[in-house]
């Protein structure tokens, strides 16, 4: 048995697929977004159940991504959401890329490898309609467009745009982007807006490419927004107790004293700490799931260990298990509420736990 491991439920994330694609609309397909190895779920395992969900395209950031997808013998579109550098070019043609570009270097790569494979990519065209991060601005596009009309190893097929605070709809920002993007689109069966804020707030209907990515994993952008109740969890993280101690009252637990018992306690450790992805900022906020009862994490999370307190749970021993991240026995503990007490949020919580961590699938 592994001391720790993540379950992954895959029937949760077919059905957060079903929930985002009946939100976004029938008029509008999906490009389900499995960077970061699918937010720490497992690249191969998350897109192989979306292509079956009937995902239209996989969002990926890198060509890393787009290969390990297409070994799997994946033939979905790839939209590489992020850019192509033009030394990736030849591996973005090789593995059929939708490459999103902002360069005119990206883009003469881009031509140069596809016309060695005797074929046309199709390039999607990124817009900065106000999240300043990457893309071309609006007022440069159709100049930026000429320019490309002679590359014939490519074809534009659309724009991209990001947008910076999706989640809140009525945001005078998140309007000046929507705006700003209908404004740019050259509508085209590529145009693509929607992150999973825009689709859970009906903001994709109408473009045609959606690109969710942390809705499909079971949480919102902001776990107030609406529709967050229709996602369901699909990480689990279990780990099992190694060792249990009586301790007095006024105790103190682990590095910096930061807990003291206020009564006779059971402690628990599991062997789960920084290392593991499981944040030293849950020192004294985490909770897990032991025999039934919700328990508090106590004290400072370590490198590899972490304590729990356990008092009053009868019949606990070491190698029990115990629920990190996860629902057990009608109790829950969510990336969002780990988010919260953590200072971050849900992505940050899953990606770190998932590339720290051995998987199982179910
Ligand atoms: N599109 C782009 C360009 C992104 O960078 C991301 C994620 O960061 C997404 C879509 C998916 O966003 P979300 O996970 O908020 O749905």
């Amino acid at each position: 048995m592994e001391r720790k491991y993540l379950e992954i439920d895959l029937k949760a994330l077919a059905h957060n697929y079903r929930v985002l694609a009946d939100l976004a609309g029938p008029g509008t397909k999906m490009v389900s977004v499995v960077k970061a190895d699918a937010y720490g779920h497992g690249l191969k395992q998350a897109a192989r159940t979306l292509v079956d969900c009937g995902t239209y395209a996989l969002g990926v950031f890198d060509p890393a991504d787009a290969a390990v997808i297409r070994q799997e013998g994946i033939k979905v579109p790839i939209v590489s959401l992020s850019g192509i550098f033009p030394w990736e070019a030849g591996d973005a043609a090789k593995n059929n890329i939708d490459a999103v570009i902002f360069s005119m270097e990206a883009a003469q790569a881009l031509s140069q490898a596809f016309l060695e494979k005797g074929e046309t990519g199709n390039v999607i065209i990124k817009v900065d309609t106000g999240m300043g991060r990457l893309g071309i601005f609006p007022e440069d596009l159709p100049a930026f467009v000429e320019a490309l009309a002679p590359l014939k190893g490519i074809r534009v097929t659309g724009i991209a745009s990001h947008l910076a605070a999706s989640e809140i709809p009525d945001h005078p920002h998140t309007k000046s982007q929507v705006e700003a993007f209908k404004r740019a689109s050259l509508s085209m069966i590529n145009d693509t807006l929607a992150n999973s804020g825009a689709v859970l707030e009906g903001l994709a209907k109408g473009v045609p490419l959606a690109r969710p990515g942390i809705a499909l994993y079971g949480s919102a952008p902001d776990p107030g927004m609406k529709g967050a109740d229709l996602l369901k969890p699909v990480m689990t993280f279990k780990t099992l107790i190694i060792s249990l101690k009586t301790l007095p009252q006024g105790s103190p637990i682990s590095y910096g004293m930061t807990f003291t018992t206020s009564r006779p306690s059971l402690i628990a450790a599991v062997p789960v700490g920084y290392a593991d992805g499981y944040f030293r900022r849950l020192a004294n906020k985490g909770a897990a799931i032991v025999h039934g009862k919700r328990v508090p994490v106590v004290g400072t999370v370590c490198m590899n260990l972490t304590m729990l307190d356990v008092t009053g749970i009868d019949n606990v021993q070491p190698g029990d298990e115990v629920v990190l991240l996860g629902e057990k026995d009608g109790l829950r503990v969510t990336g969002d509420e780990l988010a919260a007490s953590a200072g971050t949020i849900s992505y940050e919580i899953y990606c770190s736990l998932g590339h720290a961590n051995p998987r199982q699938y179910k």
